[in-house]
This record gives C-alpha cells, sequence and structure tokens, in this order.
C-alpha cells in the first residue's frame, strides 16, 4: 500500500492576475508625478521626457552619439543631430559659404 496522498502539485496555480487591475487608484494620493512619463533607460541617465519621440531623439544625440546631419562644407567634420543646426553652425562658422550656397541654389 502507497500512500499516496500526497497529490502531485505541480499544477501552477492560474495567475490572480486579474486582480491587481481592481486595486483602482483612490484618488486621494497627491497627484505630484509630472507628465514626463518615459525615462532614459541608459544607465546613470535619469532624464524623463513628455513624449517617447524625444527619449528616442536624446538617446541617439546623447547616448548613441548619433549625429546624421553634416556640415556641407567638406573640410569640416561638424556634425549634428538636428538639421536646423547645420544652418546655425554653416551661418556662424561658413557665413560667405553660406551666403553664395544660397545664391547659388535659389537664384
Ligand atoms: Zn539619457
Ligand atoms: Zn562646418
Amino acid at each position: 500500500m502507497v500512500g499516496n496522498d500526497q497529490d502531485q502539485e505541480s499544477n501552477v496555480p492560474v495567475a490572480q492576475t486579474e486582480q491587481v487591475e481592481a486595486a483602482k487608484e483612490s484618488g486621494t494620493e497627491e497627484r505630484i508625478q509630472d507628465d514626463r512619463k518615459y525615462a532614459c533607460t541608459w544607465e546613470g541617465c535619469a532624464k524623463r521626457f513628455k513624449q517617447l519621440g524625444h527619449l528616442k531623439d536624446h538617446i541617439k544625440a546623447v547616448h548613441e552619439k548619433v549625429k546624421p546631419h553634416k556640415c556641407p562644407v567638406v573640410q569640416c567634420d561638424y556634425r549634428c543631430t538636428q538639421r536646423s543646426n547645420i544652418k546655425k553652425h554653416v551661418l556662424t562658422h561658413h557665413k560667405e559659404l553660406w551666403v553664395s550656397l544660397v545664391k547659388g541654389e535659389l537664384m
């Protein structure tokens, strides 16, 4: 006689996740959270952003150092993340060239 009263209890109990959703916020807590819900995931970086796009831009620019825009001046190594910065850069550092570029392309 084998007292097999210990049935195999390998059945994992069904997750009771539904109850979690039932725990609604009571609304009594102060709403001190700002709306910058997208936190940078890079270690040591505490930046938060309101929009996912901003976060992505931040990661690209700050952490991955992606700088897709390059100064059109061949000898110049300037790169940046935003196209508008190129214009600023050229206006500042290659003003003469910029003027000729604009004249050449638009006139
Ligand atoms: Zn970051
Ligand atoms: Zn340049």
